[in-house]
């Protein structure tokens, strides 16, 4: 009826300005979130397979705001972007994220990777390159103990200039990660043409994978395309013993999901992952 119909229409425009407003809110609050230590990091392991031993890190970051309280990156990664904000964010991240690898590589002696999310913006602007550059040399690090990780996103319509700096990360030894693989709108085809060293199998292909045939058709599909390319092949969000089982039997070289750990503050990843002790 027509009663129904504008009540439906209040009720969506309604929504739509609670969203709205929400956006406000955390646009405001992102400007000088920074300067004020409203972010962190967490760390979720990656681990081999193979033996189930560590072979590294994600990094992801957290931000809690006195008004706003806890928010998703989700929910507020796209408007640091939009705002022009990701750049600096991003930047923190990188340097916050390869200060923690160089002092966990140095006290516990072990080879580590940190697996660290960059945002297309952050190619675009062309701060990525020397902000790398300039990290790895102050800290002493080795390139190839930090993997960037990248959505299909920035390689659709990309840059010469977006296309070099990949080719000059991966000479210098970066690892370049796709992340979300499978869920964009790629052509497979730049895959042949582009120096990554890791596909990162969404989860959304992980999380039926033991009940659904045809999402384990589609990541053995994945590993078999992604392995004669020389890529090493990963799983995200991977939760139950049943999955890691069947990703092993499709040949997945890493694993990473809950079922490992939560992502965890730096303290208690060191303790859980790295000093051995059981918290
Ligand atoms: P992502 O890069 O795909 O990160 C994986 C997300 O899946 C993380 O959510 C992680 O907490 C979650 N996850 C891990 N294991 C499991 C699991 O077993 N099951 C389920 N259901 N989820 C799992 P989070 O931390 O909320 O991050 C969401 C997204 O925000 C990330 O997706 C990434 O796109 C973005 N993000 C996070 N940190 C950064 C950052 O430092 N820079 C940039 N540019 N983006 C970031
Ligand atoms: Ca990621
Ligand atoms: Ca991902
Ligand atoms: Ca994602």
């Amino acid at each position: 009826s027509k009663s129904r119909g504008r009540k439906g229409y209040q009720f969506f425009t309604r929504a739509m300005n609670d969203a709205a407003a929400e956006r406000l809110k955390i646009d405001q609050q992102l400007r000088g979130a920074l300067e004020r230590g409203e972010f962190s990091l967490v760390y979720q392991p990656i681990m081999h397979t193979r033996g189930r031993t560590l072979k590294g890190m994600e990094v992801l970051i957290r931000w809690t705001n006195p008004e706003l309280g806890r928010i998703s990156p989700m929910d507020f990664i796209p408007i640091a972007e939009q705002i022009g904000a990701i750049t600096d964010l991003g930047n923190w991240v990188l340097q916050e994220a390869c200060a923690q690898l160089q002092s966990w590589q140095r006290q516990y002696n072990r080879p580590l990777l940190m697996s660290i999310n960059v945002s297309p913006r952050q190619f675009h602007d062309g701060s990525i390159v020397p902000k790398v550059k300039t990290v790895l040399t102050q800290l002493g690090l080795k390139p190839t103990s930090v993997q960037l990780e990248v959505t299909e996103g920035l390689l659709i319509n990309a840059s010469d200039r977006v296309l070099s700096d990949l080719d000059t990360l991966k000479l210098a030894g970066v690892h370049l990660a796709l992340d979300d693989f499978g869920t964009g709108y790629s052509s497979l085809s730049y895959l042949r043409h582009l120096p990554f060293d890791v596909l990162k199998v969404d989860q959304s292909f992980v999380h039926e994978i033991a009940r659904k045939s045809q999402d384990e058709a589609m990541v053995g599909a994945m590993v078999r395309m992604g392995h004669s390319l020389g890529m090493t092949v990963v799983a995200e969000g991977v939760e139950t013993p049943e999955q890691a089982y069947s990703l092993e039997a499709l040949r997945v070289d890493d694993l990473q999901g809950f079922y490992f750990s939560q992502p965890l503050c730096a303290r208690d990843f060191e303790r859980r992952f790295l000093a051995g002790i059981t918290i």
